[in-house]
């Protein structure tokens, strides 16, 4: 199987040419311009490939219900020359075959589970922390996505008594995203992100905040994974204070195997940069049996 995949992020896009094995044969990423200027050159590139089934894991908020008059469209994004625009029509017809579609990080976790370290886990969430924030949540052996999907980068969280930052979101005081996300953590530290790798106190408080969060994923949806990635995660020592965060937030309340070994609970993701573009492979190969 020729399987076509296409990462859509904010700032680019990655195409990829891949099997049903996960095995990708060739990528490339193009920036995020209008769609009048990057569609174009995408169609361009997998009809050459020829394709036979094309999987999207898309930035959002996007429409994913197959019964809905705009399934398939890119919704209300503030990214205005792709709102309301239908992402998943302009292949259909360009490409005449089967195409999938779900939110970037429902692919990431899809990714993870059908060829990474998730593979036989049934409940499982994936949490980008990068530009925004955004969950992928896998449970029961599914993709959820109830009346939309989930925006759980939004949850809200508490405000630490010594941060005085008023948030990012211009929808939220104190979500989560609008607290913790990469802009979020530069403009409160005036720094790039990466720039400020060894001031503790800066990823103490971050990880405080994502420990809320997770917290909260935990408590609502007994997940038996949490897969974290995003630019912000490339800051590993994070994984340990956000371990040691959630252990106290939940202060013993939940007891299970997988809350005793925090070290295997909350992890890296294990595909590399690959559990998105792998996870739309897996979006076009579903489409294509169905
Ligand atoms: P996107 O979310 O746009 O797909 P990323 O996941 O790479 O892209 O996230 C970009 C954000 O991650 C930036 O805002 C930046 O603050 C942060 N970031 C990128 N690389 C690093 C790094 N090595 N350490 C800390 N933060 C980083
Ligand atoms: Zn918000």
């Amino acid at each position: 199987m020729r399987i076509g995949a296409l990462e859509a992020g904010g700032t680019k896009m990655v195409c990829a040419i891949g099997d049903e094995t996960g095995r990708i044969y060739e990528q490339i990423s193009i920036p995020t311009k209008t769609p009048e200027e990057t569609v174009p050159e995408m169609i361009d590139y997998f009809k050459k490939a020829g394709v036979e089934a094309l999987g999207i894991g898309c930035f959002g908020p996007i429409d994913p219900d197959r019964s809905s008059s705009t399934y398939g469209y890119i919704t209300s994004t503030p990214k205005l020359a792709w709102a309301n625009y239908n992402i998943v029509g302009v292949f259909e017809k360009a490409l005449g075959c089967p195409v999938g579609f779900d939110t970037d990080v429902n692919g990431s976790v899809l990714g993870e589970v059908t060829f990474g370290q998730a593979k036989g886990k049934n409940c499982v969430i994936y949490v980008t922390i990068g530009t925004g924030v955004g969950a992928g949540i896998y449970i029961e052996g599914k993709l959820l996505h109830g009346m939309l999907h989930p925006e759980a980068g939004h949850v809200m969280i508490q405000r630490r008594a010594d941060d005085t930052y008023g948030g990012k979101c211009p929808y939220h005081k104190n979500c989560l995203e609008g607290m913790a996300a990469g802009p979020a953590v530069e403009e409160r530290w005036g720094q790039k992100a990466v720039a400020l790798q060894d001031r503790e106190e800066v990823w103490d408080l971050e990880a405080y905040y994502i420990a809320q969060a997770l917290s909260g994923y935990i408590l609502t949806l007994s997940p038996e994974l949490i897969i974290l990635g995003g630019g912000i995660m490339h800051q590993k020592q994070l994984f340990p204070m956000i371990r040691r965060y959630v252990a106290e937030m939940l202060n013993g309340y939940i007891q299970t195997e997988e809350l005793k070994d925090m070290e295997h609970y909350i992890v890296p993701a294990s595909l590399g940069d690959d559990q998105g573009i792998m996870g739309a492979i897996e979006l076009g190969r579903r489409a294509l049996i169905n």
